[in-house]
């Protein structure tokens, strides 16, 4: 990431161009949830899939699944979430403002926390006032299905998409056969009334994860665990994320969820700091073993070397589509002077960029329109594209720059006699010309 990227100018950035917008702005938006734009549905598609290429499409023990967001409200009561996916929580009795009991107590210096064995007496970080009582909450979406509104018919938004596939092992094992070690992805929504959404996209109650649910024998899972938390850094790091903001940190064992025996977390350096982009638990047998208990299913495995029924061990890398959207942006934009002007550039990697070739002609000119439509109805079946005739030719290149597009194809009054067009590189915006009938194949050679 350049020093000159900050949250504000991503902001302004997304909305600008139509990567992100706040959703229902007109009538004021709405805490903690995004729409995304044109050019930020196509950036969001093709992160879902370069990680659904590596993790599936790649791989010969992985298979996809896309399971309901709303389930069996017993998945919930197995999984441990209706009793402990909670937060603690705390008002100001002053400004009347909400917070995170523990995200406060993370702000508190050390000789606070060290002193007594009581919590420490927090304030308001707004306006200094009293606070409330920390009080549990649960961040489960809760809606009701059919038309009657009663107990018996309540039922929640998944606040993560593992559970989907925890449930469908059994479908999964005996619909494709798979031996173990093997591997479950999905991509999908998930939704959690979060009490303190914020740094725009980063914290959110309605968001799209990308999970793995990978099953091994019990014995082998640390192997597994190391495999994983390996190949998932070198993703990030092969779609160009900077090393030097990217890390890998182990948690410590007070910091583990109560159904894993050990936890690495994927971390980038936000402006705010290290933030988790994936976590990858070691789970044990800890969701299979309650699913068995609670639905009275046996969820096992028959091992036919040894003639024995194991309930495997998972592992878990989980990642949200919308953290590392905005860990791409942050990490992608930079600031040069070209000839005097400033240009504000996305160095997105070309299999992120939203649109992939902007076709400009040299100007409006009625002789200049056809041939440019023609090369852009030429490149429109193999690429995302935008063609672009308003203003100056360095402005546009400067609006292609500005959304990351790779390549811009210029076309110019030398077309018309040599049937020939130049494409220009971002990064470097060095240019070559290359006849049209060679077109396709140049820009598959950059671009595939
Ligand atoms: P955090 O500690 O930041 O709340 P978490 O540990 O609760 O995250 P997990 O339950 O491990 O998160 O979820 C897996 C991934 O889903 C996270 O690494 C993150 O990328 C994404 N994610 C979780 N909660 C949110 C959210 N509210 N908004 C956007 N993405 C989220």
């Amino acid at each position: 990431m350049s020093t000159k990227a900050t949250v504000e100018k991503l902001v302004s950035l997304c909305k600008r161009r139509g990567i992100v917008f706040q959703s229902s702005e007109i009538y004021g938006g709405i805490g903690g949830f995004w729409d995304y734009g044109p050019l930020g549905v196509e950036l969001k598609n093709n992160i879902k899939r370069a990680w659904w290429k590596a993790v599936v499409q790649e791989r010969d023990d992985m298979v996809g699944l896309d399971a309901a967001i709303v389930m069996n409200p017993t998945v919930w009561k197995a999984s441990g979430h209706l009793d402990t996916f909670a937060d603690p929580m705390v008002d100001c009795k002053d400004c009347k403002r909400r917070f995170r009991a523990d995200e406060l107590a993370r702000h508190v210096p050390a000789s606070a926390h060290g002193h007594a064995a009581e919590a420490p007496i927090l304030r308001c970080p707004e306006c200094g006032g009293e606070l409330t009582e920390p009080r549990m909450f649960n961040l489960m979406f809760r809606t009701y299905v059919g038309p009657v509104e009663d107990d018996a018919s309540v039922a929640y938004l998944r606040p993560e998409t593992a559970q989907g596939m925890f449930v469908n092992f059994g479908n999964v094992l005996q619909t494709t056969r798979k031996k173990l070690p093997f591997g479950i992805a999905q991509i999908g929504k998930a939704f959690r009334n979060e009490i303190t959404p914020g740094n725009f996209i980063f914290r959110d109650r309605e968001f799209e994860q990308m999970e793995i649910e990978y099953f091994v024998k019990p014995g082998t899972d640390e192997e597994w665990h190391q495999h994983w938390v390996e190949e998932r850094h070198r993703w990030y790091l092969n779609l160009g994320l900077s090393p030097e903001r990217l890390r890998v940190r182990r948690l410590d064992r007070e910091e583990l969820a109560h159904y894993a025996k050990d936890t690495y977390e994927v971390e980038y350096l936000f402006p705010m700091g290290w933030s988790e982009l994936e976590g990858i638990a070691n789970r044990t047998d800890f969701d299979l073993g309650r699913h068995a208990e609670f639905s009275g299913r046996v969820l096992e495995y028959f091992d036919e070397e040894t003639g024995e029924h194991v309930v495997p061990y998972v592992i878990e890398p989980s990642s949200g589509v919308d953290r590392l959207l905005m860990a791409f942006l942050m990490d992608a934009y930079d600031e040069e002077e070209v000839r005097g002007e400033t240009r504000a550039i996305l160095r997105l990697h070309k299999d992120l960029a939203p649109t992939k070739v902007a076709v400009l002609p040299l100007s409006r000119n009625e002789q200049l329109v056809p041939p440019a439509r023609e090369v852009w109805a030429l490149l429109r079946p193999h690429w995302m594209t935008q063609y672009d005739d308003a203003q100056a030719i360095g402005r546009r290149y400067r609006r292609q720059d500005e959304v990351g597009t790779p390549y811009c194809v210029t076309i110019d009054f030398d077309t018309l006699t040599d049937q020939a067009v130049t494409i220009r590189e971002r990064d470097s915006m060095e240019q070559v010309r290359v006849p049209i009938a060679n077109l396709v194949a140049a820009l598959r050679e950059k671009l595939d």
